[in-house]
């Protein structure tokens, strides 16, 4: 089947019990058993499992290609889990620009964990062979990257660190499933923001996971989901699968309307340089049209008259909202460096932007009556 019919139809079709079209959310926190003790339908308590989280994991292991999913309350969640499982005296790669939220994680954190970090430029050749070491147990993925949409050849950094007996973790939120395949490509485990472009109407926080295989890493990230209790609730699991639904259309059309307006700001004189993996100009352009379908919704761009010039820039914005977060059907707009406050690596003059569902022209017209001075 092909993504597009799976994202409407995985995990759910009609409840046999009430014939309803659309899934139900059950909030029941905990989980009936039979005269011998033996759980009714399988759950037994809400920290370990509920069926309408077990819907929203079905249907993203088979949107992802994945074996199975776990589901998290965020992003941040769901990604230091699998930080959480590994054993002391781990070390970890990561992208020297990977969301800057693992980035103050492995400052502040790694280290209680007794586990160390090492921040690369992964999107060049070279720079993870440099990095890895005997005791790498993770080598930590991002493509297209936040904030400057660095495009990593996933394939080719998976076989590195999979020849150097290291996990491969993919942050594929800013392509979603519908434009790249991390599993395909090697990854043993996807991570998703779903408070983004999953859920996809800025309503909604989430984090999932997918794993190419059952096995021991899925168990071991159950259990410090279940012990440290980091659990979707039933709602929130609901409306992420109902933003999985559109999620295709969504992507596609955002995708297309993000590729017009990064040649727009290409072109204008008050913009020194834009970050899309989709222009030809992107050092990243041939990998990114060979592992991805589309070049997604976020566009991060250099405002030639520097900081101050972009800050006032973001300020005459009245069309996109000037907030952070991605992946809604609003187009929003921030000064990155701002948005990530004191651990920012963000360049000062880097506007980021990510495109929602309005038409191209509003939007490129927003953009250049902002960027006038
Ligand atoms: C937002 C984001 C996260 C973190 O997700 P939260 O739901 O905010 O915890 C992780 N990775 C990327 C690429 C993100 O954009």
């Amino acid at each position: 089947m092909r993504i597009e019919t799976l994202a409407v139809h995985a995990a759910y079709s009609v409840d046999p019990a009430t014939g309803a079209v659309a899934p139900p959310i059950h909030l029941s926190t905990t989980f009936g058993r039979d005269e011998a003790g033996v759980p009714l339908a399988g759950h037994t308590y809400i920290r370990e499992s509920s069926p309408t989280q077990d819907l929203l994991e079905e249907a993203l292991a088979r949107l992802e290609g994945g074996e199975a999913a776990l589901v998290f309350g965020s992003g941040m969640a769901a990604g230091l889990a699998v930080v959480q499982a590994l054993p002391p005296g781990s070390h970890v790669v990561l992208p020297d620009d990977a969301y800057y939220g693992y980035r103050v994680a492995a400052r502040d954190f790694f280290p209680k964990w007794g586990l160390e970090a090492t921040f690369a430029p992964l999107d060049r050749p070279g720079a993870l062979e440099a990095a890895l070491r005997a005791e790498t147990r993770l080598v930590w993925l991002e493509s297209p990257s936040n904030p400057l949409l660095k495009v990593t050849d996933l394939a080719r950094a998976a076989s590195v660190a999979r020849a150097a007996g290291a996990l491969v973790l993919v942050d594929g939120t800013f392509a979603t499933p519908i434009l790249q395949r991390p599993i395909e490509l090697g990854a043993d485990v996807v991570l998703h923001a779903t408070t983004k472009g999953m859920g996809g109407h800025s309503d909604v926080a989430g984090g999932a996971l997918v794993f190419a295989a059952r096995g021991e890493l899925l168990e071991k990230v159950r259990h410090v989901r279940t012990v440290l209790g980091a659990v979707a609730s039933p709602f929130n699991s609901w409306l992420v699968l109902r933003g999985l639904r559109t999620l295709a259309v969504r992507a596609r059309v955002q995708s297309e309307t993000a590729l017009t307006v990064a040649k727009a700001l290409e072109a204008h004189p008050g913009v020194s340089k834009v970050n899309y993996p989709g222009l030809g100009s992107h050092p990243g352009y041939d990998v990114a049209r060979r592992q991805m379908s589309a070049f997604g919704s976020m566009i991060s761009f250099h405002v030639a008259a520097g900081r101050e010039a972009a800050i006032a820039a973001v300020g005459r914005a009245r069309l996109f909202t000037r907030a952070t977060s991605l992946g809604g059907v609003e187009s929003l707009i921030e000064h990155r460096a701002t948005s990530e406050g004191e651990a920012s690596t963000a360049p000062p003059d880097l506007v980021r932007l990510s495109i929602g569902l309005e038409h191209p022209d509003d939007l490129v017209a927003d953009l250049d009556a902002a960027l006038r001075t």
